[in-house]
């Protein structure tokens, strides 16, 4: 029988263990003796479960909201993920015209159908608008003319054609039609998020009662300039019950907010990369529907022409896993929970386990600390947060395996 043995630290509870897999499945998961563990050979990797990233919106020109959108890109988006340790992720659909709205869930919905193994990797789509703030700043990038109040009639129909696979909605509390909507979705199963908000502190309590369970990226998609209190940020952080997700790329939050929100948060917290369509290609500019945008050395994704004006999250998962570390907030497993763990609390499922009969889902990684890190983040640093980021020493996952179903993707 094809069976692989694994030992390896794991992160979650803090020993070394030995398991074995088989066929895909989880044979036998052990705790493994100090003997065999890492005093006497080389370091053990880290095991975790795979990550779970709630936000993709593309990757290297493949745009899950674009009306050319194929089966095949959203294959190839799910087959680079591996590297970055991502098993599970939500293809998120951002605002646009309903015709294609439809198109792109209809169209990743037909990929889960047709290759097998994403059934296992797409638990569901993000759909992030297109009910969200018009207002500038709270609406982000998305295009004015398709935003729109929450229409439940609607949102029905673009469920329909993701055959049910919309798990995860993003929208702003400030519309007469919210708490209802929320309250609809919630009942469906669906689990509602607030983002892209200019509401009042007091609709933002309304959302929370009538069921929403996350802020999505908290901190960016907002008002420039906002009252010093009350406003919806202070509600959001200091709701207890809500999740929050963070962009902890290094470029989008400032150091002092994200150590702030992640003491407040804690164990709901949830990393997400934000990935963009334009993520992960070379250097240098390029022409988009919206306008051109320049990739950096730096890995800073901008509107062309200058260095502050950021276009859209260009980092991986991990990247945001280890800027946590670095800031001080989180311990190493607390980091990886925020993306292999939480995420799935946020869907109402159950985090993946080395439990025996159990499909495997499972990554091995290092944490590396060479020196050429250490020189290229402070460079990364400097240029990205003045300075604010200058304690990080460079440190970086390497992603070594992939154990995910009957799946095994080993890098060097
Ligand atoms: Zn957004």
């Amino acid at each position: 029988m094809n069976e692989s043995v694994i030992r390896a630290y794991d992160v979650l509870a803090n020993k070394p263990i030995q398991i074995t897999v088989q066929e895909g499945r989880i044979g036998s998961c052990e705790p493994l003796s100090e003997e065999r563990g890492p005093a006497c050979s080389e370091p053990l990797p880290y095991v975790a479960p795979g990550f779970c990233d709630l936000q993709v919106n593309g990757y290297q020109g493949r745009d899950f909201t674009s009306p050319h959108l194929t089966v095949d890109h959203v294959y190839e988006v799910a087959d680079v993920l591996w590297q970055f340790g991502v098993t599970r992720f939500l293809p998120t659909v951002t605002t646009q015209a309903y015709e294609v709205l439809i198109h792109c869930v209809r169209t990743i919905a037909q990929a889960v159908n047709e290759f097998p193994i994403l059934e296992h990797r797409i638990p569901g789509i993000h759909l992030e608008g297109p009910y969200i703030s018009r207002e500038d700043g709270p609406r982000g990038a998305h295009p004015r003319e398709h935003v729109r109040e929450p229409n439940w009639d609607e949102f029905c129909r673009l469920q329909e054609a993701a055959t049910g696979l919309i798990r995860l909605v993003t929208i702003s509390p400030e519309y007469e039609t919210s708490a209802d909507f929320i309250r609809k979705a919630t009942r469906e199963g669906v689990t509602v998020s607030i983002g892209h908000t200019a509401a009042s502190p007091r609709q933002i309590r309304e959302a929370v009662a009538a069921g929403a369970r996350m802020s999505t990226h908290l901190g960016n998609g907002c008002h420039l300039m906002l009252p010093r209190h009350p406003n919806y940020l202070w509600e959001q952080l200091a709701a207890d019950g809500l999740y929050a997700s963070f962009i902890a790329d290094g470029f989008h939050l400032p150091a002092a907010f994200m150590k702030v929100a992640l003491r407040t948060k804690r164990d709901r917290a949830v990393l997400v990369s934000d990935l963009s369509a334009m993520a992960g290609l070379p250097l240098g500019r390029y022409a988009t529907p919206l306008c051109e945008l320049e990739i950096l050395e730096d890995g800073r994704l901008v509107v062309a022409g200058q260095r502050q004006l950021l276009a859209g999250a260009a980092q991986p998962i991990t990247t945001g896993i280890m800027n946590a570390v670095v800031l001080g907030e989180a311990t190493l497993p607390q980091a990886v929970a925020m993306a292999a763990v939480t995420p799935y609390q946020v869907l109402g499922m159950e985090p993946s386990r080395y439990r025996p009969g159990l499909p495997v889902n499972l990554i091995l990684f290092d944490v590396d600390e060479s020196e050429k890190n250490q020189s290229s983040d402070r460079t990364h640093a400097n240029l990205s947060n003045g300075g604010e980021f200058a304690g990080l020493p460079g440190k970086r996952i390497h992603i070594r395996a992939v154990y995910f179903w009957e799946e095994i993707k080993i890098f060097r």
